[in-house]
């Protein structure tokens, strides 16, 4: 019986890719350097998964920034202004697409689908260019063919299944490139596309490739492709919802494939469809094994359900696989030394993942492996009866239904928070974090460095700790003063990170040694203040607003690993109620701007259109929920990351905050279009006047610019001006100029107005 992974983890299982594009791209290490660590990565990972036994290994799912910009790259597809001129697309030219260069601002990213991975958006129109650009895909095939060795061991060649994202979800991810008609249709480019994929075709299937695959999540196929095929194996992979009926039907009619992958665990209806009908002598590959979480697999379940698809396609065309890349799941649990040992026994990462994959393919295959399977069977069972998984939270059950809003309309608060705040028109503020700078004993604190582990490794006491983040507040806090900013924030410098931080003050979480996103394994509460210490320090040392700053209840739920045990909206209610009592220990401490982002509110939003309205009702609810008890003159601002809101626009305006601040500069007016085509927005408003994901200085009449296009649709009493995100991926000599230019272009508006 055999077995298929859809894609690995690149990142390495201690995020070592991310350090090492870091140091590169900070110019403290080569290319070559680079290109190391990311060559060892790849062939452990071939080495692992051809240990465990599995037998179609994903090629080409390696990345330095992501699949979408290296799809951009291997059909040459640049935007002119990068300056492609043929050849070989190289370092330069990928990162300055990927994050900018001195003069260019990088291109615009969103998310992949509903995961947290952003990719980077195609810039296509009728006159795009498309050439070989890039020979990744042929190369990462030959490398894991040919054996190598690397530090630790000597790795034998490996026959893998090379993986491109397919031309339709490539050109239905793009947008118009500028000055391109809105209604330019990207799949009229597909014959000129076809032609690169062909040349790609033939040279995987020059270098021996048996088979391909094509990641096809969008579900729709219409290609040309075919008399490409013969003598390959074409695997057709979708994945992340159920395939509408429709699909599936052309899907698994097409001619010259050879197999569809299926993510059968977000798919059950997928499932009714493959036993009502599935083409005879095709290959089905049944993703079981869930890509998007961490949680071990109910074998004993997932046999059952194999079982029955075996009786359907046959023994020798089914092939047991992962519901998607692994590449949305942790790496490898062997690392977790930390993690309480129950909690573990729950637990699968990506390698555990490959072993379930293998374990399962073995089972049916008639070598089940028993003891396994009863281990597996303990850890659910004990899972389902854990004390501190168990103990519903009812309160939180219950407000399914319910309705929690401010008493108040938003125009009448914002009058009573004017009285009060006494702000000029366009006010300025900024999304909360400050640089990351803080130097104990020498060493640079990385962003992911928490007060313990600082104690932990005996680096500093909690009072110097103590010492040295007031000093880092009140650095700030001037700073702030000084460029004349009116609602300041303390910089964040206590905190690894907006959603890890709060896990670790709540209760229910579990935390990985190496950084991958938290673990909410049981019920959630809040046992003590966990903002409250920082932000009244930071409010007592200036008479400005400072702003009480919180990650909300949907981004903390779609930025962790979520139980699976109950839906995810109790999950989130759970959330909802812990933070608004951090909101309300905070305007009883004397904060009067409280700010609660929620920058993942959009990637939580399902792919099917029939299961969005209901996701964002209680993601909506869940945020009015922190804040519904607070005065009038209470301030509730909200932060959100990436600017794709046009079809969510009345879910927002439904959050019903004081203010919202919204990453924008990087998307091209998409935002404002929404005003212009008359929604009326009556809050408070500041769409991002730059761009903080590229280290380019923007110049006051250029922003100044962009905030008049602003004026233009949204009244001038409800704008404010502000970065597009958090700073702390910058640096001071960005920060401080980037500011003064934002400063200067708001008082120069106002000075017009
Ligand atoms: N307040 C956070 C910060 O400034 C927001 C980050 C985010 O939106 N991703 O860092
Ligand atoms: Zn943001």
């Amino acid at each position: 019986m055999a077995s298929h992974i859809v894609g690995y983890p690149r990142m390495g299982p201690k995020r070592e890719l991310k350090f090492a594009l870091e140091s590169f791209w900070d110019g403290k290490s080569t290319a070559e350097d680079l290109q190391k660590v990311a060559a060892d990565l790849r062939s452990s990972i071939w080495k692992q998964m051809s240990d465990a036994g599995i037998k179609y290994i994903p090629s080409n799912t390696f990345s330095f920034y992501d699949q979408v910009l290296d799809t951009t790259a291997m059909l040459g597809a640049v935007p002119d202004r990068y300056g492609y001129t043929g050849g070989e697309i190289g370092h330069e030219i990928y990162f300055s697409m990927a994050r900018g260069n001195a003069t260019l601002p990088a291109m615009e990213m969103t998310k992949w689908f509903d995961t947290n991975y952003h990719f980077i958006v195609p810039e296509l129109g009728p006159n795009t260019k498309f050439s070989y650009g890039s020979h990744k895909a042929v190369s990462e095939y030959k490398d894991a063919k040919a054996s190598s060795k690397t530090l630790f061991h000597d790795v034998a060649g490996v026959d893998t299944v090379p993986v491109l994202i397919g031309p339709v979800t490539y050109l239905l991810l793009s947008k118009p490139a500028k000055g391109v008609q809105k209604s330019f249709s990207p799949l009229s480019l597909l014959p000129n596309v076809l032609p690169v994929y062909k040349e790609v075709i033939a040279e995987l299937k020059e270098a021996g490739a048996s088979w391909i695959q094509f990641d096809e999540p969008t579900l729709v196929l219409d290609l040309d492709l075919e008399s490409s095929f013969s003598g390959l194996n074409v695997l057709i992979e979708t994945y992340f919802a159920d395939v509408p009926a429709a699909a599936y039907k052309t899907l698994t009619s097409l001619s010259g494939v050879s197999g569809f992958g299926f993510d059968l665990v977000r798919g059950a209806k997928t499932l009714d469809l493959i036993k009502s009908d599935f083409p005879a002598n095709k290959y089905l590959f049944a993703g079981v094994v869930d890509g998007r979480n961490i949680w071990a697999n109910d074998l004993a379940a997932s046999l059952s359900i194999l079982g029955s698809l075996e009786a359907i396609v046959g023994k020798d065309k089914l092939v047991v696989s992962t519901s998607c890349s692994l590449l949305h799941t942790a790496v490898d649990l062997i690392n977790e030394t930390k993690l309480d040992h129950e909690i573990k026994s729950w637990l699968a990462f990506a390698a555990q993942k490959i072993v379930e994959v293998d374990g399962l393919a073995k089972a049916l295959g008639g070598q089940k492996n028993e003891a396994y399977f009863s281990a597996n069977a303990a850890a659910q069972a004990s899972r389902r009866t854990s004390p501190g998984f168990r103990p519903l939270c009812l309160q939180a059950a219950g407000l399914k239904g319910s309705d929690h809003r401010r008493a108040t309309n938003v125009s009448a608060r914002l009058d009573a928070q004017q009285k009060k705040l006494n702000l000029p028109i366009l006010p300025t503020t900024t999304i909360g974090s400050f640089p990351r700078q803080l130097s104990f004993d020498g060493s640079v604190v990385s962003t992911r460095q928490t007060s313990e582990q600082i104690s932990a490794n005996e680096l500093i006491s909690e009072e110097d700790y103590v010492r040295a983040i007031r000093e880092e507040i009140s650095k700030v806090v001037k700073l702030q003063e000084e460029l004349d900013i009116d609602v300041l924030v303390h910089g964040e410098p206590e905190r690894n990170d907006m959603v890890e931080y709060f896990g670790e003050q709540l209760s229910g979480f579990a935390f990985s040694a190496n950084g991958w996103p938290p673990i909410i394994y049981g019920d959630v509460s809040r046992p003590k203040p966990m903002t409250v210490f920082w932000s009244t320090m930071a409010q007592s040392m200036t008479q400005r607003p400072m702003k009480g700053m919180l990650t909300g209840p949907v981004t903390i739920l779609n930025w962790s690993f979520v139980r699976n045990d109950q839906p995810r909206f109790e999950t989130c209610y759970q959330i909802a109620l812990a933070i608004q009592r951090e909101v309300e220990d905070l305007e009883a401490s004397g904060i009067t701007v409280i700010q609660i982002d929620e920058a993942a509110l959009r990637e939580g939003l399902p792919l099917r259109k029939s299961e969005q309205a209901f996701y964002l009702d209680w993601a909506v609810h869940s945020f009015r929920i922190t804040n519904c008890s607070v005065k009038d003159t209470t301030q509730i601002h909200t932060h959100m990351c990436y600017s794709n809101f046009n079809d969510i626009i009345h879910s927002i305006i439904d959050m019903d905050a004081d203010v919202i601040t919204i990453e924008n500069s990087r998307s091209d007016e998409k935002l404002l279009s929404v005003f212009r085509e008359g929604v009326k927005y009556g809050a408070g408003i500041g769409p991002g006047v730059y761009d903080i994901h590229s280290p380019r200085i923007p110049s006051t009449e250029e922003i100044a610019d962009r905030v008049k296009k602003m004026l233009a649709v949204l009244e001038t009493n409800i704008l404010w001006v502000n970065p597009d995100c958090g700073l702390k991926t910058r640096k001071y000599p960005e920060v401080t100029p980037a500011l003064t230019a934002m400063v200067s272009a708001a008082k120069l508006l106002r000075a017009q107005l």
